[in-house]
Order: structure tokens, then C-alpha cells, then sequence
């Protein structure tokens, strides 16, 4: 039989062939220097930094870089944080897997009007083809 192809089908085409980066975890270090304190896409509060610190307090006096062994953070980000590699934002872990399993587009990137380096008008077409109407 015949089968019906809506744009919605295409734009799943489009995501499976383009995926949308993982966003990795941020560090504690990296929350800080940062200074986020909220979710950019929904708002919800981070852990304060304070929590880091509360830990810090039970370990002995060899953590003094603060650097947290990679295994130990594997998978989970310890500040709650994820970052998008391209525009930098940090988002909780609801909005991670939203993004990446449902509307398969970056919020931070979607919202980023700062000018990148090269031709802002190249910038502006590659964004409106990522864009879709639903
Ligand atoms: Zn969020
Ligand atoms: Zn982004």
C-alpha cells in the first residue's frame, strides 16, 4: 500500500541523520566559574555551590584541586549541570533528555543571537533550516 509522508516524518529524518551533540557534565569547578544557578530552558534551580563544599567536608585534605575522579561522575553530573558543547548553556537533567529524545533541538543554541565568528548571514540560513514549524 501506499504510504503517506508528512513533514512531520521528514523533520524525524532530519534529526536521526543530524542529532542533536550530547551535552556533557560540568563540573563543579566549571559550575562555578560559570556562576549558573538555574536550568537556562526551564528555570529550575541548581544545586548551590554550597553543596559541594558540605561534601568536600568528609574527604581528606588530598582533594584540595577539587578534581573529582572521572569514574566516580560517569553518566551523572555532580552539580546537576549539563552543557551544550555549542552554545555553552547549562540545563538540568529533565531538560537534557527532552531536548535530546523529544524536541531534538537545543534551547540555549535556538535563543543564541550573539554574533559567531564568519559570515552571520551563512549563521542565520544554517538556523532557519533547523527550525520547524509544528
Ligand atoms: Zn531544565
Ligand atoms: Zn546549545
Amino acid at each position: 500500500g501506499l504510504t503517506l509522508i508528512l513533514s512531520t516524518h521528514l523533520a524525524r529524518s532530519y534529526h536521526h541523520l543530524f542529532p542533536l551533540k550530547n551535552w556533557v557534565e560540568v563540573s563543579w569547578e566549571e559550575a562555578e566559574k560559570a556562576g549558573s544557578v538555574a536550568c537556562l530552558a526551564c528555570q529550575a534551580p541548581f544545586p548551590p555551590l554550597s553543596v559541594r563544599a558540605a561534601r568536600g567536608k568528609g574527604k581528606g585534605k588530598g582533594t584540595a584541586t577539587g578534581v573529582i575522579p572521572a569514574s566516580e561522575t560517569r553518566g551523572v553530573s555532580e552539580s546537576g549541570r549539563y552543557a551544550c558543547q555549542v552554545c555553552g548553556n547549562h540545563f538540568c537533567i529533565d531538560c537534557d533528555v527532552f531536548c535530546h529524545e523529544v524536541v531534538h533541538n537545543c534551547p540555549g543554541c535556538l535563543s543564541d543571537t550573539r554574533p559567531r565568528q564568519g559570515d552571520q548571514q551563512e549563521v542565520d540560513g544554517d538556523r532557519m533550516e533547523g527550525l520547524e514549524t509544528q
